[in-house]
């Protein structure tokens, strides 16, 4: 008989915090409690995937028996773009998707395409943009594109196939990927990115390997530190590979320079290449925490308002909405929880003030999305 693990605590069961506040007009910003603006939006539009990432949807526990949403509890494309449209009026200018896999999502493009039709008060377009496993993308890069999508960034954990096998446990070649890629790349989505994690003494030895194929290619290829989400990834601190360490490996090969932010917001750190071949970035979410300038916020796939990709709650936007908020409640419920927002647990891992809930119920990655 084989054995299953059952998770510690499966979050999305326990009771959502209902999302309340006076009715408002949107302010065109909103400032939580740290004073940090609400200027990103990651949406997730499925909990489900094809791929089994050792680190994020291990076999044993997302197994044929897990209880993925139905689709009833699923916000519907109109009201993602509905929220979205209020997220924007806040001060939004940046939408991520991502999920589970985004481009399983049905209709997908309706979703970018509304998206893609939103400004901003100032009247800019938004930073739209998806994160995408990449299985799906040879086939879908030309309709995402012509749909609104002007970028996208693939996960990419290993070059070498049958460690890429193993990695997403779930039997895709890696040349899948590299055609995504390249299908992007021809189609004009960019820039591109493509994001790997790096789990020490399982994929570290491809670090050096993608360096050297994404080198030259226009791709910034980003380096993610293996991260204690959730509570199913059986997370140890030793197969965590700083990024220090990463970018020592590169520097080895190839000179790098420290480039600039584009923003204060902004995760990776990052580097090019002195000869001029270049960029590479390092997210390093666990030894160098960047909660102080952290304006994201996340919704997951059945309407609930997260504030950090750590958080043991989620606010009931969804309640709200079906029971026939109107936008003013929406904005106002919003802005609220926003406001009321003091979350750094990257700042706060490890240390006493670190919250007690936030050791055994934790979100998972494959339900926010990263
Ligand atoms: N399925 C899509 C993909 O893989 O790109 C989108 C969702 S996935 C949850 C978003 C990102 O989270 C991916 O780049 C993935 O590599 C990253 N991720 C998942 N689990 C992680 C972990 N434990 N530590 C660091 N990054 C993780
Ligand atoms: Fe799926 Fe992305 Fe998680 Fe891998 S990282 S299991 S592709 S959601
Ligand atoms: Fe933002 Fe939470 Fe990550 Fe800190 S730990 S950067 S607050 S998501």
């Amino acid at each position: 008989m084989s054995r299953r693990i059952i998770p510690v605590a499966d979050i999305r069961t326990l009771p959502p915090k209902p999302a309340a506040g006076p009715a408002r007009t949107p302010s065109g910003a909103v400032f939580d409690a740290l004073a940090r603006p609400l200027r990103d939006l990651r949406i997730s539009v499925t909990d489900r995937c094809n791929f089994r990432c050792v680190y994020c949807m291990p076999r044993s526990v997302f197994d044929k028996n897990y209880p993925f949403l139905p689709h009833s509890a699923l916000l519907s494309l109109e009201e993602i773009e509905r929220l979205a449209r209020l997220f924007v009026a806040l001060g939004v200018t940046k939408i991520r998707l991502t999920g589970g896999e985004p481009l399983l999502r049905k209709n997908i493009e309706f979703l970018i395409e509304r998206l893609a039709a939103l400004r901003t008060p100032s009247g800019e377009p938004l930073d739209l943009t998806l994160t995408t496993n990449g299985s799906l993308l040879a086939r879908k890069a030309r309709a995402l594109r012509d749909a609104g999508l002007t970028r996208v960034t693939v996960s990419l954990d290993a070059l070498d196939d049958a460690l890429f096998r193993r990695m997403n446990d779930a039997d895709f070649a890696v040349a899948d990927v590299l055609d995504g890629i390249a299908a992007a790349h021809a189609v004009g989505l960019a820039p591109l990115k493509v994001n790997m994690v790096v789990k020490r003494g399982t994929n570290d030895g491809e670090i050096v390997p993608l360096a050297r194929h994404f080198r030259g290619t226009g791709v910034a290829l980003r380096f993610i530190e293996y991260m204690d989400v959730g509570t199913s990834n059986g997370w140890n601190m030793t197969e965590v590979l700083p990024s220090a360490e990463v970018v020592a490996r590169i520097a080895e090969h190839w000179p790098l320079v420290p480039l600039e932010a584009h923003s204060a917001a902004e995760t990776a750190q990052r580097w090019g290449y002195a000869d001029g071949a270049g960029e590479i970035g390092a997210i390093s979410s666990v030894t160098r925490a960047f909660c102080g300038d952290c304006t994201r916020a996340r919704l997951s796939t059945e309407g609930k308002l997260y504030l950090c990709l750590f958080a043991s709650m989620g606010y009931d936007l969804r309640a709200l909405v079906r029971n026939g908020a109107t936008d003013a409640e929406l904005t106002g419920a919003i802005a609220q929880v926003w406001e009321g927002r003091a979350d750094r647990y990257s700042q706060l891992r490890g240390s006493a003030q670190a919250p007690a809930s936030a050791d055994e119920r934790r979100i998972e990655m494959s339900y926010i999305g990263g």
